[in-house]
């Protein structure tokens, strides 16, 4: 039994859906101790509503007009204060671009042991074990933190979230003396996606490679993910060639997504693509060459021209699905 807390991850003013898994993993770990949630950010609270929906014992919110959007100094000092107050043996954070650049900070900090990037947790008596894939997903190794602190970071999209629990607690103001010192300051956030699906967080993604041809082929994937409800993503090899931004290169030097439903649209499948997207649950693969390596990886294959494919697959699912 320990003491756990979960930093939550926002985006804007909304919780991403990895804290609510970060919060399933916070139970599995606590194993009947005490989860908390550390909420950061400005006109929030309202959120610790959900975090104690979904198993958190206790919401500590720290609100601050500068921490409306991520500042690495003043993030650093709230959730050192959370620790300070809670003194968990564990603390959660999504493995975003947020919990990416605190929980190493944080780890340093306390001196303490860090796992990222983790898809898996398993506890038995005082022993938790964390599951994180290495080589670009070809192998998974199971790591235990041994120390009086573990900093962790948890892959969107692979924990469950707890059934919504019914729950009339009220958050805890945490008051954090920020100090006028501060060594870097934020002048302007420049979002490169706006508005979509987040693709970390994608439940189903069309994604485009070379085989688009140009910035234009990507529309009908664009019309193909409207009807699915999907996030678009693209191989570098698009990118590459300019048919579209970074943001949605997906793979070793991109994003890694564990979506329900990948459908890969003129991807060729190199090994560097397939690091990103190869846990997705369901891969759908169209590619008009037979031999193409993605096919390997495949749970469904078409082997067509995806200016044909796409297209009907469109029109169908749109009848389908009203
Ligand atoms: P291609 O390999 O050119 O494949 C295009 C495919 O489209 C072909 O299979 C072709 O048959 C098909 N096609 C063409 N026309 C059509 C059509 N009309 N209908 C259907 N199919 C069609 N790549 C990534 O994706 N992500 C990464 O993060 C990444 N990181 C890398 C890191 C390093 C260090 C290196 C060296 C490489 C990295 N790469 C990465 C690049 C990777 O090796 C490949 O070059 C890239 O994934 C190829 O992109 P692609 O499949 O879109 O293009």
């Amino acid at each position: 039994m320990q003491d756990v807390l979960v930093v939550a991850d926002l985006r804007g003013a909304t919780l991403r859906n990895v804290t609510l898994e970060a919060l399933y993993g916070a139970g599995v770990i606590a194993q009947g101790g005490r989860v908390t949630a550390l909420l950061c950010g400005h006109n929030v609270s309202s959120l610790a509503e959900t975090l104690f929906a979904h198993g958190a014992h206790e919401v500590l919110v720290v609100d601050d007009e500068r921490l409306q959007v991520y500042q690495p100094e003043l993030y650093r000092k709230a959730v050192q204060a959370a620790v300070d107050e809670v003194n968990p043996r564990t603390v959660l954070f999504a493995h975003s671009a947020v919990g990416r650049d605190l929980a190493p900070a944080i780890a340093a900090l306390y001196r303490a042991g860090q796992v990222s990037d983790v898809i898996g947790i398993a506890a038995k008596d005082d022993q938790v074990i964390y599951t994180r894939p290495v080589y670009a997903g070809k192998a998974f190794t199971k790591n235990e933190i041994t120390g009086d602190l573990a900093i962790v970071t948890i892959r969107p999209n692979n924990l469950p979230v707890s059934e919504f629990m019914q729950a009339s607690k009220t958050a805890k103001k945490l008051d954090v003396s920020f100090g006028g010192d501060l060594r870097t300051t934020i002048k302007d956030v420049m979002k490169k996606v706006s508005g979509g699906v987040d693709l970390t967080e994608a439940k189903i993604i069309v994604s485009g490679g070379r085989g688009v041809k140009s910035a234009e082929g990507f529309e009908p994937l664009r019309e193909l993910a409207r009807v699915l409800g999907a996030a678009v993503g693209a191989s570098r090899g698009a990118c590459d060639a300019g048919y579209c931004d970074y943001a949605m290169q997906i793979g070793q030097t991109g994003k890694v997504v564990t979506p329900d439903l990948y459908i890969a649209c003129g991807i060729s499948g190199a090994i560097q693509h397939l690091a990103g997207m190869s846990n997705a649950k369901v891969i759908v693969a169209i590619n008009k060459d037979p031999e193409a390596p993605i096919f390997k990886v495949a749970d469904y294959g078409i082997v067509g021209d995806l200016f044909e494919v796409v297209p009907a697959l469109t029109q169908e699912l749109r009848a389908f699905l009203g």
